[in-house]
C-alpha cells in the first residue's frame, strides 16, 4: 500500500548511450524511405500503442506505484486512459487532419491550385519528466505518430521503473524503424541535443527549457517547450467555498502536487478567508483521512532530495492542516499554509508538491497586480459566481490556459489546447493540436503550363507596367 512505497535516491549519472548517432541513421533512413508517410502504418501504430497501453494497464500501474506512490485510479485516468483515448481519438481523425486543405488562388496566378499540406517535420525527440512518465511522453507521441514523424523519446531518470517500462514495451509494440526510447539523464539528454533533430518536444522545467532550446538553435531546429511555474488561483466572496475547496484540494494534492497544472497558490477575499480555510481544512480530511500517510489514495514524493526540498517550504507559513514530512519516506502531508509573506520562498518558485499558500485579499485589483508582476503561468483558475468578475480576470491577465470554477480537469478535453506562454513554454498539444505541433504547414501551389502570361517576365516596358 501507499505506506510502504520503496524510496528512491536520486540515481547515479550514466554515461552517454554511444549508440545515439547509429539510431538517428535508423529513424533518419526510415523518414527518408517514406515509411511514415503511409497513412495505413500511422493508423497501425496508433492501435498498437493504444493495445500497448490496455494491455499492460496493471504493469504500468505498478511502475508508478514504485516511483511515485501513485494511487491505481490515477494512474489509469492521468495516464493509461489519457494516452489511449488521445491514441483512438488520433487514429480515428487521422484521415481528415491529414488531407490537404484546399484554398483560394487569387486572379493572378490563376490557373492553378493553392493547397495547405500538414508534412511531417521529420526525426522528432521527445523529452519528458518524471511526474507523469508515460503521460508526458506518449501524449506527444500521438502527435509525432499520427503526423508521420520518427521519434526518439527519452523519458526522465527519476522515475526508474516507469523508464525502463517504457523502453520495454515501446521496443516490443512499435516499429523499431521509426522509434527508439533512450533512457538516461541529463549527460545522455544533452548527447542527443547535440544531433540533429527536425523538431524537439520538452517537457520539464524552465532552467532547463532554457538548455534545450539553446542547444536546438544551433541546428536551427524548431522547439516545443512544455515548462511549468507558480499557477494562480482566485476565490472571491460570491463563490461556493465548498466545492471551490473541494476542486482545489484535489488539483493540488493530485499526484502530491507533482502536477504542473496544479493551483499552487490561492488569492481569497479576505471576506471569507476564514470560511475557506475551514472548507479547504475538511476537504483535505474528506479525500485523504484523518492522517494522509495511511492513505492509498496518496502519493509520494519523487526522491529525498525533492522531499527536503519541499520540507523547507512548510516554514514559510502556518500550517492550516498538514504541516508534516518524513524526508527518507518521500512522504509531505498535504499542507495548507496561511500568514504565508509575500516575498517568501514558497511563493517564489515553483512548488512542486502538496503545499498550498493562501493569500488574503482586499480588491479584486490586488491579485491582478500580483499575476501580472509575475511571468504568465501554465494553468490560471478562478472561483466565482459573478460572470462580469471571470471574464474580468480572463481579459486582465496572461497564461497558458483560464479556468473558471474547477482546477486542472481541462486537460481532460482534448479539444482543448494544452501549452504555455511566455516562460510558461511555447506550442500546444492535446488531441487535434498534437497533430499539429508536429506537423509543418507547408504551401503547395500546382499549375499547369497553359496561359503562360508574358506579362511578369522583363523586359518591363511601359505598356506593360501600366497593366500592373
Ligand atoms: P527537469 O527540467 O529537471 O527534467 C526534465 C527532463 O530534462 C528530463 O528528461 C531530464 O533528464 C532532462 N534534463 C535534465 N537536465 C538536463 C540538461 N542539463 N540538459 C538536457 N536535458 C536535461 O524537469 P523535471 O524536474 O523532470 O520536471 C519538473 C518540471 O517540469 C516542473 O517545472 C514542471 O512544471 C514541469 N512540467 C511541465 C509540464 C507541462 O506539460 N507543461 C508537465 C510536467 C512537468
Amino acid at each position: 500500500d501507499a505506506a510502504q512505497t520503496p524510496v528512491h535516491q536520486t540515481p547515479a549519472p550514466q554515461p552517454p548511450d554511444p549508440q545515439i548517432p547509429a539510431i538517428l541513421d535508423r529513424l533518419r533512413a526510415a523518414f527518408d524511405s517514406g515509411l511514415t508517410r503511409d497513412l495505413a502504418w500511422r493508423r497501425a501504430q496508433l492501435a498498437a500503442l493504444k493495445r500497448m497501453m490496455v494491455e499492460n494497464e496493471a504493469e504500468i500501474a505498478s511502475a508508478l506505484k514504485a516511483d511515485l506512490g501513485k494511487p491505481f485510479a490515477e494512474a489509469c485516468t492521468a495516464e493509461i486512459d489519457l494516452v489511449s483515448s488521445e491514441a483512438a481519438l488520433a487514429r480515428k481523425h487521422l484521415g481528415r487532419w491529414s488531407r490537404p486543405q484546399r484554398t483560394r488562388t487569387p486572379l493572378a496566378i490563376q490557373p492553378g491550385k493553392s493547397f495547405i499540406e500538414s508534412a511531417p517535420y521529420g526525426v522528432t525527440l521527445i523529452i519528458g519528466a518524471w511526474n507523469y512518465p508515460f503521460q508526458l511522453v506518449l501524449a506527444p507521441l500521438v502527435g509525432a505518430i499520427a503526423a508521420g514523424n520518427c521519434a526518439v523519446i527519452k523519458p526522465s531518470e527519476m522515475a526508474v521503473q516507469s523508464s525502463a517500462l517504457l523502453k520495454r514495451l515501446v521496443e516490443r509494440y512499435l516499429d523499431p524503424r521509426a522509434f527508439a526510447v533512450v533512457e538516461g539523464d541529463a549527460a545522455v539528454s544533452t548527447a542527443l541535443l547535440d544531433q540533429r533533430f527536425d523538431l524537439i518536444f520538452y517537457t520539464g522545467g524552465e532552467r532547463v527549457g532554457r538548455i534545450v532550446m539553446a542547444a536546438a538553435a544551433r541546428h536551427l531546429t524548431p522547439v516545443v517547450l512544455e515548462l511549468g511555474g507558480q499557477n494562480p488561483c482566485i476565490v472571491d466572496e460570491t463563490a461556493d467555498l465548498t466545492v471551490a475547496a473541494r476542486r482545489i484540494v484535489w488539483g493540488r494534492f493530485l499526484n502530491a502536487g507533482q502536477i504542473c497544472v496544479a493551483p499552487d497558490h490561492v488569492y481569497v477575499a479576505a471576506s471569507v478567508e476564514a470560511r475557506l480555510l475551514e472548507e479547504l481544512k475538511r476537504a483535505v480530511t474528506a479525500m485523504f483521512g484523518p492522517d494522509p500517510r495511511q492513505s492509498a489514495d496518496y502519493g509520494r514524493i519523487i526522491n529525498a532530495r525533492h522531499a527536503a526540498r519541499l520540507q523547507s517550504l512548510l516554514a514559510d507559513g502556518r500550517a492550516v492542516t498538514g504541516g508534516q514530512a518524513d524526508v527518507d519516506a518521500c512522504y509531505v502531508a498535504p499542507t495548507i499554509l496561511t500568514d504565508v509573506a509575500a516575498d517568501a520562498p514558497v511563493l517564489a518558485e515553483e512548488i512542486f508538491g502538496p503545499i498550498l499558500p493562501v493569500l488574503p485579499y482586499q480588491t479584486l485589483d490586488e491579485p491582478l497586480a500580483a499575476i501580472n508582476a509575475r511571468a504568465p503561468a501554465l494553468a490560471l483558475y478562478a472561483f466565482t459566481r459573478n460572470k462580469a468578475t471571470a471574464d474580468r480576470i480572463i481579459a486582465a491577465t496572461r497564461s497558458g490556459s483560464a479556468t473558471i470554477n474547477d482546477a486542472v480537469i481541462f486537460m481532460a478535453n482534448p479539444n482543448l489546447p494544452f501549452g504555455g506562454v511566455g516562460a510558461s513554454g511555447m506550442g500546444a498539444y492535446h488531441g487535434r493540436y498534437s497533430f499539429e505541433a508536429f506537423s509543418h504547414r507547408r504551401a503547395v501551389l500546382k499549375r499547369g503550363f497553359a496561359l503562360d502570361a508574358s506579362i511578369r517576365y522583363p523586359p518591363f516596358t511601359p505598356g506593360k507596367l501600366a497593366l500592373f
